[in-house]
Order: structure tokens, then C-alpha cells, then sequence
């Protein structure tokens, strides 16, 4: 029998070096948002395994149904039959789509995964090649997925070429477009507008152009949602030309910002070619998926898609039993409070006299909320910087280390400087208040 340093030692000498962690914990047990590690400590877990497990580890009503189903069938290719669990998770998934024209589903095992389906879907029923995608975003890291991603090189670095046809826009972001962080939203996408525009004008015609990829909020990007304005020139610029709009909500789906999806917040009523789900449908049970409308999918021809352990029957009967959880409404009414509760304390820190001058910047929606720090090195960020202040270097990772040290367990983004907040939608007011005390005394700390 090994000791849980015994097994941490373990696994430094044969997990691949590839991957990376926060910790060398080894985890034996979730419940809520508490995770337990094998030497016996209790860590309060504000990652949700990267927004996947959005009722909190181990949901009973979740676990019990993934528990029911592993007694009476556990898998069937469903290019064989279709299976119970499948057609009931259409069936509950249909009336949570953000538009009534997304009622053709086709399931796969992660985010990754459902935007190479979306690619392949979007090249398949426009018979055009190319693709647009924004600067920050990120879809996967697979061949086709990870040339789509564009928040850090290290995902794709020395593995090209990558999937061809990839054109990047600048998303409107001041950092995206190199302005300062004053400028005004209608600046901003202006700019952005004129990007497009330009790509359109001058690299490739937009007859050529099957689909545009866009995340409603950025997620590994630094947590930035789009601005509405945005969202509805790319409808008009797709429209216009005949491109699908593809809306990736791996990250903000599943109550997450507050609504069951992003975009119902951000453009009521806008209508995706091609939505992008994953992580929270099933509360940790590995399945995605694509919805479409009839007419792009019926393009498709018979056997073009699938995949062994597509729509496996436990993570769909998790993902059925998700969303009667997700449908009682008692998610979204915690996450409205929560949010109010995590962007007092974030604001609070933004405007203190001991630490505004850390802060650029704290944004996102619902439970999806990053902070952003100064950073030394990035002229941008030290506009408006108060008289006589100086910036520490490495704020954002000083913080996160100063929590992951008191067992708060943490991320930071891809993007700039920045601690993003993502725990379970079922968070309470003591958990998040816990959290929310250590991560002050960690900024504080940093400002003296
Ligand atoms: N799209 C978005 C917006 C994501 O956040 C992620 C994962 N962080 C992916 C796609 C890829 O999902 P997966 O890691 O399950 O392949």
C-alpha cells in the first residue's frame, strides 16, 4: 500500500510531462465543492474541474442516475441503434436551446471533439474550406480544434502544420486591439468590425468562408464576453455572405453565466448555425455535443459521422438526470445571488484605496469572473495607474499561489494577468465568503 506522498511521487515519474498542474495532490473524494486528498486534507475547490462539475462534485441525484444506468446498459455504438438515454437527452435538451431552430443533436466525448464535429459539419454543408476565429479564443487542442485556438502558442507549439484555412480576427477586447483599457465598447467593436471587415476585404473572400467560431464569453481568453453589438454584426456579416455562425459555449454553457446559455443574455433570440456544448451537460461525465437546425444537418451524408463512445448511454442518463437539476430553476436563482455576493468583494478590491492600484480590470457574468491585475511588463495596463504607486511583477500568480496554500483551489487564464472564479453553481454564501476572504488577504498581502 502506497502513502498518498508515496503515490504523488508516483505519479511525477509516470504521468506524461506534458501535462501540467496546479498541485500534486492526489484526490480521493469530491462532494460539493469540498474535494479530499489521500493524506487526509479538505481543499475548497473554486476550479470545478475547469467549469465541468457545475451542480458540485458528485450531484446525488446526478451520481444515482449514472449509478442506475451502469446496471442496465452501459454502452451501445449508436451508429447500431439509437439507446434510451440518447433520445432522452434530446428530448430534454431541445427545450433549453437558445433558439427553436437547434433540434438536431450529435453527441461526442469532449469540447475538443464537438468543435472538429463542427468543423467537419460546417465545411460539409457550406462545401467552403476556410474558417474565422478571434484573437483569445480557445475551441481544443486536437489538429483541427487547436487551430482554432488562439490564446497561447504552448497548446499547439512544434506540432504544426495544424488544420489550413484558419483565419484570425481581433476580438473586441482592449488588450485584443492594443488600446487603452478606457476605451469605450462602441470603440472597441468598431475596431473589431474593421478587423473583420479588412480579413474579408483583403486575405480571403467570404464566399470561401464556411463558418465563423466565436465564444459568447472567452473563456481560457481571460474570461471577457463579447459585446452585443459584436454578436449581431457577425449574424448579419454571415447572413450576408452565406457562413454558418458557430457559437462555442464549452466553458459559459449550463447556467454557468446565470442563463442556460451565454448568448440568451447577451443577443435574446440570436440564432446559431451551430452550437458548441460540453463540460457542464453532464456534470463531469465525459460527453459533448453539437445542435444544428435540419437544414445544415440534413446536408450531412449517411455515415459521415460518429465515433465509438459517441452519446455513451451513463454520461447521457448524468446528463438527463443534469438537467432536471438544471430545469428546476433553483441554479440560476443561486447563481444570481452568488454572483452579487463574488462581484461586491472583486469591485470592493478594484476600488480600495490599499489595492485599486493592482487591479485593471473585473469582469465576466454570473459565476464566470476573473479578476485582472497590472501588469509591469504591459504599458496598456499602467494607464491610469494612481501617483506614486508601483506594480509588483506577478501579481496574478502571487495570489494564486497565496490561496492554493490556504486550500483554495484556484486558476488563473490563459490571458494577461488574471485569476478566474468558477465554482460549483451551487456554492453557498459561507463557501463563498471563505474564498472570498482568502483571496483579499492574498491581494492585500501583494500590496503591501
Ligand atoms: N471550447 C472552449 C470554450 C473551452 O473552454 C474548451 C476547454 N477548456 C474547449 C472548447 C475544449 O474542450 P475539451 O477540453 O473538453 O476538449
Amino acid at each position: 500500500v502506497k502513502t498518498a506522498a508515496q503515490w504523488a511521487e508516483f505519479g511525477r515519474d509516470h504521468v506524461c510531462h506534458g501535462l501540467g498542474r496546479l498541485r500534486d495532490h492526489v484526490i480521493v473524494k469530491g462532494e460539493g465543492l469540498d474535494l479530499y486528498t489521500a493524506d487526509g486534507k479538505k481543499l475548497l475547490d473554486f476550479t470545478a474541474g475547469i467549469g465541468v462539475t457545475n451542480l458540485g462534485h458528485c450531484h446525488p441525484h446526478v451520481s444515482r442516475a449514472a449509478a442506475e444506468q451502469v446496471n442496465s446498459l452501459v454502452h451501445l455504438q449508436c451508429s447500431i441503434s439509437f439507446h434510451a438515454p440518447y433520445l432522452q437527452l434530446i428530448d430534454r435538451l431541445l427545450p433549453a436551446m437558445p433558439h427553436p431552430s437547434l433540434d438536431q443533436f450529435f453527441f461526442w466525448n469532449s469540447g475538443s471533439e464537438a468543435i472538429e464535429a463542427a468543423i467537419k459539419v460546417a465545411r460539409q454543408a457550406t462545401g467552403r474550406q476556410n474558417m474565422i476565429v478571434f484573437s483569445g479564443a480557445y475551441h481544443g487542442r486536437t489538429m483541427g480544434s487547436g487551430a482554432l485556438t488562439r490564446s497561447k502558442p504552448i497548446y499547439t507549439q512544434g506540432t504544426g502544420p495544424l488544420m489550413p484555412g484558419v483565419f484570425s480576427s481581433a476580438f473586441p477586447y482592449w488588450h485584443q486591439l492594443g488600446v487603452n483599457p478606457s476605451t469605450s465598447e462602441e470603440e472597441l467593436v468598431r475596431l473589431a468590425q474593421h478587423q473583420l471587415d479588412l480579413i474579408l476585404r483583403q486575405q480571403v473572400n467570404p464566399k470561401d468562408v464556411a463558418a465563423i467560431f466565436i465564444e459568447p464569453v472567452q473563456g481560457e481568453g481571460g474570461y471577457v464576453p463579447v459585446p452585443s453589438a459584436f454578436l449581431r454584426h457577425l449574424r448579419e456579416v454571415c447572413d450576408k455572405h452565406g457562413l454558418l455562425l458557430v457559437i462555442d459555449e464549452v466553458q459559459s454553457g449550463f447556467f454557468r453565466t446565470g442563463s442556460y446559455f451565454a448568448i440568451e443574455q447577451i443577443v435574446p433570440e440570436l440564432r446559431p448555425d451551430i452550437l458548441v456544448f460540453a463540460k457542464g451537460v453532464a456534470n463531469g461525465f465525459p460527453i459533448s455535443g453539437i445542435a444544428s437546425n435540419k437544414e445544415i444537418m440534413g446536408k450531412l451524408d449517411v455515415g459521415s459521422m460518429g465515433g465509438t463512445y459517441s452519446g455513451n448511454a451513463v454520461a447521457c442518463a448524468a446528463g438527463v438526470a443534469a438537467q432536471e437539476v438544471y430545469q428546476s430553476g433553483e441554479i440560476a436563482q443561486n447563481v444570481e445571488v452568488r454572483s452579487k455576493q463574488l462581484f461586491n468583494v472583486l469591485n470592493g478590491l478594484a476600488r480600495g484605496e490599499k489595492t485599486k492600484h493592482l487591479i485593471t480590470d473585473v469582469r465576466g457574468m454570473g459565476l464566470m469572473a476573473a479578476v485582472e491585475f497590472r501588469n509591469n511588463s504591459d504599458k496598456c495596463t499602467l494607464e491610469g495607474l494612481p501617483e506614486g504607486s508601483s506594480v509588483p511583477k506577478n501579481i496574478g500568480k502571487r495570489v494564486q499561489e497565496y490561496c492554493l496554500n490556504k486550500d483554495l483551489m484556484v486558476l488563473t487564464t490563459s490571458a494577461f494577468d488574471t485569476i478566474r472564479f468558477i465554482p460549483a453553481l451551487t456554492v453557498n454564501e459561507e463557501e463563498m465568503d471563505r474564498a472570498m476572504k482568502i483571496f483579499t488577504e492574498a491581494v492585500e498581502l501583494v500590496a503591501r
